[in-house]
């Protein structure tokens, strides 16, 4: 929390556009449409991912349909320079990652969980995991203000199921259509990039995971053991809204 007004950051993190938004973009819309912030990070756009497309042309659209994507969700976006399968798993990253949490300062982070078959996904929860600890501990040197996250999950994720284990259930039913509409931007989850029937997939799971909870849409979490807080290990996916600004009132859409 920033301590100034009570908003929170939910920042996700995947390994290549459309991974973070397919997993964690409802949950990214849960804060931002009760006026909390969110920001969607991208460690490598996913520019291989096209049958028909150059990786340089599939990359200038896999940019704008991530762009267009956070907009939907009310979110910011944030791209890591690296290359699809070829993302580093070294000390540089680490630290450039690190470096980029404690500019972000989030209360709560979403990403991968670690038993996924894709290499750059398994990747990316190492770097999040270890940049977590590197943001948070003041004997690293990267730029920034050491910064300590309150809350890690990891949502489900098709490509990320080895070892998952549904910790929670979380009602994504009122923010269920506005993620719809967020993925019909991206190919991929439009079925027009890949044989996997993403959209189906996800619609479907969001059903079933919905039924386990005893309400429309739900999403299923792990839950890391980095959260920090034991007192108060779950954030409230109610969402209360952050104190009223007054100089906003009745701006708001
Ligand atoms: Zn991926």
């Amino acid at each position: 929390m920033d301590g100034s007004n009570g908003r929170l950051h939910v920042v996700a993190v995947g390994a290549h556009i459309h991974d973070a938004e397919v997993m964690a973009g409802h949950l990214v819309a849960l804060y931002t449409s009760a006026g909390h912030s969110g920001t969607f990070v991208h460690a490598t756009p996913g520019e291989k991912g096209s049958q028909a497309l150059s990786a340089d042309e599939y990359r200038s659209v896999k940019l704008g349909e991530a762009r267009r994507t956070a907009g939907r969700l009310g979110a910011d976006v944030r791209f890591l320079p690296y290359a699809d399968a070829e993302l580093p798993l070294d000390h540089p990253t680490r630290l450039h990652v690190a470096a980029l949490f404690r500019e972000l300062r989030p209360d709560i982070v979403l990403t991968h969980w670690r038993g996924s078959f894709h290499p750059d996904h398994w990747r990316t929860h190492c770097l999040v995991m270890d940049g977590l600890q590197m943001a948070a501990d003041a004997s690293v040197d990267v730029p920034g203000t050491p910064h300590r996250t309150r809350w890690v999950f990891f949502p489900e994720n098709w490509e990320d199921m080895t070892g998952f284990q549904p910790e929670m259930l979380v009602d994504i039913s009122a923010v269920y259509d506005r993620w719809h509409a967020a993925m019909m931007e991206q190919g991929l989850f439009r079925g027009e990039v890949s044989r996997f029937h993403y959209r189906k997939y996800y619609e479907g799971l969001s059903a079933v995971r919905g039924a386990r909870a005893w309400t429309e849409r739900a999403v299923a979490l792990m839950r890391s053991p980095f959260c920090s807080d034991r007192q108060s290990q779950l954030p409230d996916w109610r969402m209360p809204a952050p104190a009223r600004d007054p100089g906003r009132e009745g701006g708001s859409k």
